[in-house]
């Protein structure tokens, strides 16, 4: 097939401003070309050679494709560039330069698709010492062949910018008319697409086979499946109501969405968007090495920053740290990650795409072992509102988003590539920022584990209610301790220790160890939320519900000056509350 079908196909596409004409474009240029090449073409009219999750890129940077235009043109670099500021598209100029030289050019062989994409795999494996010359010569070389017209859409697949604005959507829809029998294939069509994100392989198999080819697509370890998303609403009511009266309620993480392959000793993690982000995370696929049992797996789940020390969530700007491609290392010290599984879509052999939510849950349970590090979605099942709510404020207090509410029924399969009502995320509207420090009595304590071990994990701290003359609690707070705090801390609070809760604290948490009210310690939070299980101005803003602080850190300071009865009080906090609460504003 020659790249001129291609090359004039896209210009008749750029003159287009309906879709249902860019369509009919695409479905005569699909059924023109060869069925073996068909994944090659599919992904050239989307500016790429592969799809999305393979980590390969033509990714040619300007300096480099004008050398190569001057090369193929005899055109001086200067003047490349002098054109390039006029025109803003690499494309044009290509196309007026090498019209310029094509009069002086006699004997031409015509570039076919296949010449064209094998030079620009070459290209995106072109890697060492010598990548950018041999680029070059290979990007010179596909130009001094190519018409004007090719040299135009050659120049900007190279450098990224084709931009032909062809939806993976359209392309479905062509294949579906070209190769499907008709627009009703398309659903079909698509949900091959959902379960691989390989517009090319599906091409290949709807030509080569028809709706068969697509009916018989099974998921494969390695292909991201497109993820399925939820729907929002903002009450405990509305959400039962839609789910059919009852839901797997599950807390909402917030972190990142992984989505785990795993097969043998192999693990790939895919972003949200589906980009192969496993370099990002040694750690994670260390730990689905570990502790993912299954051989084969596809299962998803979100990615959270933790405390190493306790393993407390950590606000989902620390996981952001980890975005980066250097110092890999120490962003892994310093912000280390926990799993929270919460979906199963393969396991051993079997596709689960289409079991109930309940049976994927079970198949998750079993693929896997549960640790410190990687758990499975904390979760009730309830037909409750009032349980729901309560649920809601829990996770919110232990660092997550809230709940994302799914249905358990009758058709509660994972809708790959879908936003649906299967799911429905349930989010707060409000938070209340901290910006002041308070101070806060020790009234009880968690022992440590692991590194912790003999010593506290986290203190329960209470603020002071002057009317009752009682220590109410308001936050579990295990992180911002240097070692030296925490050798010693027992030591100091020896004196304090008492069997049972002190008449004086109203908790309805049950401590490890119990304090007399009389050490104070400095602690700033990141917000202040409502919560079911502190008793901290129980009532106040909601009923049922009292005060918490959201990722609570110790300042290093110990306010050895004050008194229990000098500590924040109840009231204190409700203003700082009220006066930061804002509305939360959907990024
Ligand atoms: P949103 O990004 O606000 O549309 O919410 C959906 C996102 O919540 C998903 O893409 C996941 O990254 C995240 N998430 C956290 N916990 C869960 C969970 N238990 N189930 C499903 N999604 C979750």
């Amino acid at each position: 097939m020659l790249y001129s079908t291609i090359a004039d196909t896209y210009e008749k596409i750029e003159a287009t401003t309906k879709r249902l004409e860019m369509t009919d474009l695409l479905v005569d240029l699909l059924k023109n070309t060869p069925k073996e090449i068909i994944d090659k073409v599919v992904y050239l009219t989307q500016g790429k050679i592969y799809p999305d999750f393979v980590k390969l890129e033509i990714g040619v940077a300007e300096r480099l494709a004008i050398k190569a235009l001057a090369k193929a043109s005899g055109i001086k670099e200067s003047e490349i560039e002098e054109d390039l500021k006029k025109t803003g598209d690499l494309g044009e100029t290509a196309q007026k330069f090498m019209a310029k030289k094509k009069q002086v050019t006699f004997f031409q062989q015509p570039l076919t698709v296949q010449k064209v994409y094998e030079t620009l795999d070459k290209m995106a494996k072109a890697s060492g010492s010598g990548a950018v010359d041999l680029k070059t010569a290979l990007l010179a070389g596909l130009l001094a062949d190519a018409t004007p017209k090719e040299a135009k859409y050659i120049m900007r697949t190279v450098t990224g910018n084709l931009r032909l604005g062809i939806a993976d959507m359209t392309v479905l829809d062509a294949l579906a008319i070209a190769y499907g029998g008709g627009k009703e294939a398309r659903e079909l069509v698509e949900r091959a697409y959902n379960i691989s994100s390989d517009l090319g392989r599906v091409a290949k198999a709807v030509a080569e086979k028809g709706l068969r080819g697509v009916k018989k697509f099974a998921v494969l370890v390695g292909e991201p499946i497109r993820p399925m998303l939820a729907e929002r609403l903002s009450s405990p009511e509305e959400i039962l109501e839609k789910l059919g009266g009852k839901c797997i309620a599950e807390y909402k993480y917030d972190g990142e969405r992984i989505q785990i392959h795993k097969k043998n000793g192999d693990v790939t993690l895919f972003s949200r968007r589906l980009e192969d982000i496993s370099s990002q995370y040694p750690d994670a696929i260390e730990l689905v090495k570990k502790h993912v049992k299954a051989k084969e797996a596809i299962l998803e789940a979100e990615c959270v920053a933790i405390d190493a020390d306790t393993g407390e969530m950590r606000p989902f700007q620390e996981l952001m740290h980890r975005r980066r491609k250097y110092g890999i290392e120490e962003a892994m010290e310093e912000y280390p990650v926990s799993l929270f599984m919460f979906d199963a879509l393969y396991v051993d052999g079997k596709d689960l795409t289409l079991e109930l939510y309940p049976i994927r849950r079970e198949a998750l349970v079993k693929a896997i072992e549960e640790s410190e590090r990687v758990k499975t979605a904390k979760y009730i099942i309830t037909s409750n509102p009032k349980e729901l709510e309560k649920f809601f404020l829990e996770a919110i207090e232990n660092g997550c988003e809230g709940l994302v509410c799914k249905s358990m029924a009758e058709d509660s399969v994972y809708q790959a590539g879908a936003r649906g009502w299967l799911w429905i995320k349930y989010k707060r509207d409000y938070k209340s920022e901290m910006t002041d420090t308070v101070d806060l009595v020790i009234v009880g304590a968690f022992h440590g584990r692991g590194k912790r071990a003999g010593t506290y994990g986290a203190l329960l701290l209470a603020a002071y209610n002057p009317e009752s003359d009682t220590f109410e609690t308001v936050t579990k707070c295990g992180t911002g301790f240097t070692d030296e705090d925490l050798a010693k801390l027992p030591e100091m609070m020896k004196k304090h220790v008492i069997s049972h809760k002190h008449p004086r604290v109203n908790s309805m948490i049950e401590a490890d160890v119990w304090f007399e009210p009389v050490v104070v310690i400095e602690v700033l939070g990141a917000e202040i939320t409502l919560s079911p299980i502190h008793t901290c101005a129980m009532n106040a803003i909601r009923q049922g519900s009292g005060l918490a602080i959201r990722f609570p850190r110790f300042t290093g300071n110990y306010r050895l000056d004050k008194a229990a009865e000098d500590a924040t009080t109840i009231s204190e906090i409700v203003e700082m509350y009220q006066k930061q609460l804002k509305k939360i504003v959907e990024s």
